[in-house]
C-alpha cells in the first residue's frame, strides 16, 4: 500500500527517537554502574594535609611520651627524628585525638604501615631482641595515650625554644 512520505519520514523519525531516547539511557546505566563500581572497589582515600596538627599539640604528644618512640624506645638523645603515628590509622577512620596518637620514630612509623598496634608490637619486639616482650610494648602504649597533654608547658617550651627544637619539628 502506498504512503505519503511524510508518513515514512514522520515514522522514521519515531523509531530514530526511540533509538536516541534508548542509547542515552543505557549510556546513564553503564556510567552509574561503573560510578558505583568504582566508589565499592576504590574509596576515596581518606587523607590529610601536612599541617594536619598544630606545633603546640605535636610538642606537647612528645613530652606526654617522654620525648621518645613509644614502639622502639629510641629517643632525641639518641638522635631519632620523631614522628607521630595514628594508632587506629587515619585512613582507616583513626582520629586525630591524643589518645590516638603516640611518639614513634621515623623508622617505626614508615615500617609499621598497615600493621595493627599488636602485629607491629611482634615486630619491634623480635628485631629489638633484648627482652622486650610485644606485651611490655603495648602496655607502655597504654600508658602514654591514657596520660593527659600538658599543652601550657609545650607551650612554654614552643616559647623557650632555640634552634634545637627545629628537631622535634618531625612531620609525619
Ligand atoms: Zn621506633
Amino acid at each position: 500500500m502506498f504512503q505519503p512520505p511524510f508518513v515514512v519520514f514522520k515514522t522514521i523519525l519515531i523509531i530514530f527517537a526511540f533509538v536516541l531516547d534508548f542509547s542515552f539511557k543505557l549510556h546513564y546505566h553503564t556510567c552509574m554502574v561503573k560510578r558505583n563500581k568504582n566508589s565499592n572497589t576504590n574509596p576515596k582515600k581518606r587523607t590529610q594535609g601536612m599541617n594536619w596538627i598544630r606545633p603546640v599539640k605535636r610538642l606537647a604528644i612528645y613530652a606526654r611520651d617522654g620525648f621518645a618512640c613509644c614502639w622502639c624506645g629510641v629517643s632525641v638523645e639518641d638522635g631519632a627524628k620523631l614522628t607521630l603515628d595514628h594508632c587506629l590509622p587515619y585512613s582507616k577512620g583513626g582520629s586525630n585525638h591524643e589518645s590516638n596518637l603516640v611518639t614513634s620514630c621515623l623508622r617505626c612509623n614508615s615500617s609499621r604501615g598497615k600493621r595493627s598496634l599488636s602485629g607491629f608490637a611482634r615486630s619491634v619486639a623480635s628485631y629489638l631482641n633484648h627482652g622486650i616482650q610485644s606485651v611490655d610494648i603495648l602496655s607502655h602504649i597504654k600508658r602514654c595515650r591514657a596520660r593527659k597533654l600538658n599543652m601550657s608547658e609545650a607551650k612554654s617550651l614552643i616559647e623557650r625554644r632555640g634552634g634545637f627544637s627545629q628537631a622535634l619539628k618531625g612531620k609525619k
